[in-house]
């Protein structure tokens, strides 16, 4: 286990508070850990600390960026094991799970080590003969960065590589759920990079993240989690002009035409919708498939879901589901599926919670929902799967695009016309085509409508931690 204390200026101090939040196993319901209970005097240290080194950093070279970035991936794959063993105690998700989640972090830090280098502006140009513009890209200068608890880890590493590679500086607040594979990263990366660039402050959002949505010296906060806290932190950061970055919920659409190939669509909403226990904002949770095909698609998916392992991490390396992150969320699950169930929906396979210890719930899908129902419009983030159905290719698109989130789909056909039609006319941040979460740090991840703005991973990241500015020169003065 990492230290408990924040992480200002290169090293772990305590808080100021004396008060503590327990952290605990969600397949054991066991406390594993305490962490501070962070205050607004920590984050203003910690801003401090951010302040001081953004300026060095800021002036750092994109090579000299790269390779810091760099050693931070190589850092990560010496201490993968403990990582992957953290993050798993600290969520309850399998091992492969963490697997994946490690070595996408790796893979992000060192994507956005080349990226720095490729930081360059528009062209400028020139105006009458004595005149000539120049577009300069520069870091923002300190950044406050509030993560979620579904991939603790992994949306750190998508925050962290391209702010440090535009040459801003981090005051960073994990989930409180969360938050032992952050003071991790920070314990291994102490002293072998710039004291200052990445400051930990640990605590709850009403505290920690409110005081780094509102902090005259932030300029820019991001956050991922749901859309009431990504509300909450911009309208506290309306009050300085501040940016936001919103990487908020979502509630993703899978259409299946009757052309598609039903098998590889069950196969993938079995992948899609139950990984990470479907505790992802992009889960293929919501299918809609043509009445036509609807019940062979559903046999198919039944019975892909009925072959999901679920356990605890130490269960064996075939687990694939596992708990609900903490209790009041295993109960909002849990109320989610018997409002399903009282207002007369059909459970097709699971729909109940499991022996404990741990926050299990069964891989459920639902059937036969109809349009509006409230299980297929609000997020459960959890391993339930809906299905309704369409008529029409024209209802298919209307009824994906009744939703407050935009964050991503899937659409599921053998049609070459329709492959490239439809994503157009979804209004969704990422629209798949005959695969659901593929996901490579080359290209942007971002929602619409309520499930924020701005955009993770690629270089579109980059743009969104960086600012431009036009200098004139009159060189004939
Ligand atoms: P959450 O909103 O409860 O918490 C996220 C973070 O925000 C935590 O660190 C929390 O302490 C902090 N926070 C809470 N209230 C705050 C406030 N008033 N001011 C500042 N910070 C505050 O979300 P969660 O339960 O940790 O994560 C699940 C949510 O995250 C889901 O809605 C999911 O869809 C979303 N999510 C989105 C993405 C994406 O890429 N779009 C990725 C992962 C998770």
């Amino acid at each position: 286990m990492p230290p408990a204390g924040h992480f200002i200026n290169g090293s772990f101090v305590p808080g100021s508070s004396g008060q503590s939040i327990d952290v605990v196993d969600p397949a054991t319901e066991q406390v594993i850990a305490s962490v501070q209970a962070g205050t607004a005097d920590d984050v203003d240290v910690a801003v401090a600390a951010a302040v001081v080194a953004q300026k060095t950093w800021g002036a750092t070279t994109p090579k000299e960026r790269a390779d810091v970035l760099n050693l931070i991936a190589t850092i990560i794959e010496q201490n993968r094991q403990a990582f992957e063993a953290i993050e798993s105690a600290n969520t309850g998700k399998p091992r492969a799970v963490s697997e994946d989640d490690v070595s996408s972090t790796i893979d992000t830090f060192r994507f956005m080590a080349g990226a720095s280098r490729t930081l360059t502006s528009m062209a400028g140009g020139d105006y009458a003969t004595d005149h000539t513009s120049v577009i300069l890209r520069e870091p923002v200068g300190v950044v406050g960065v509030i993560t979620p608890w579904n991939y603790p880890l992994l949306m750190a590493a998508w925050k962290i590589a391209p702010i440090l590679a535009a040459g801003n500086s981090i005051v960073i607040k994990p989930s409180e759920q969360t938050p032992l594979s952050t003071l991790k990263l920070v314990e291994v990366l102490a002293g072998r990079i710039p004291d200052g660039i990445l400051n930990v402050v640990t605590g709850r959002g009403r505290t920690v993240g409110q005081r780094l949505s509102e902090h005259p010296d932030i300029a820019l906060v991001a956050l991922t989690g749901s859309v009431v806290s990504g509300q909450a932190v911009a309208e506290t950061a309306a009050k300085s002009v501040k940016r936001v970055h919103l990487e908020l919920g979502g509630k993703a659409p899978v259409v299946v035409f009757p052309d598609a190939d039903l098998r590889a669509a069950a196969a993938g909403v079995r992948n899609a919708g139950f990984w990470n226990a479907g505790q992802d904002c992009g889960a293929a949770c919501r299918v809609l498939v043509h009445e036509s095909v609807a019940e062979e698609f559903t046999e198919h998916l039944v019975r892909e879901v009925s072959t999901l392992v679920i356990g605890a991490p130490d269960a064996g390396d075939d687990v694939e589901i596992g708990p609900m992150i903490s209790l009041p969320h295993y109960e909002r699950v849990k109320e989610s599926l018997a409002e399903a169930r009282a207002a007369g929906h059909d459970v097709a396979i699971g729909g109940s919670t499991m022996e404990g210890p741990g926050y299990f719930i069964e891989p459920t899908v639902i059937s036969n929902v109809p349009a509006g129902a409230h299980i297929a419009t609000h997020e459960i983030f959890g391993p339930v799967v809906t299905v309704e159905t369409f008529s029409s290719t024209e209802e298919a698109v209307t009824r994906a695009n009744e939703s407050p989130y935009g964050l991503s789909a899937s659409v599921w056909t053998r049609d070459s016309s329709l492959s490239l039609r439809i994503p157009k006319q979804l209004d969704f941040g990422t629209v798949w085509v005959n695969a659901h979460l593929v996901l490579a740090c080359e290209v942007p991840w971002g929602g619409f409508k309520g499930s924020g703005y701005g955009r993770d991973l690629s270089l579109y990241a980059l743009d969104d931690y960086s600012r431009t500015k036009h200098v004139m020169i009159n060189h004939g003065a």
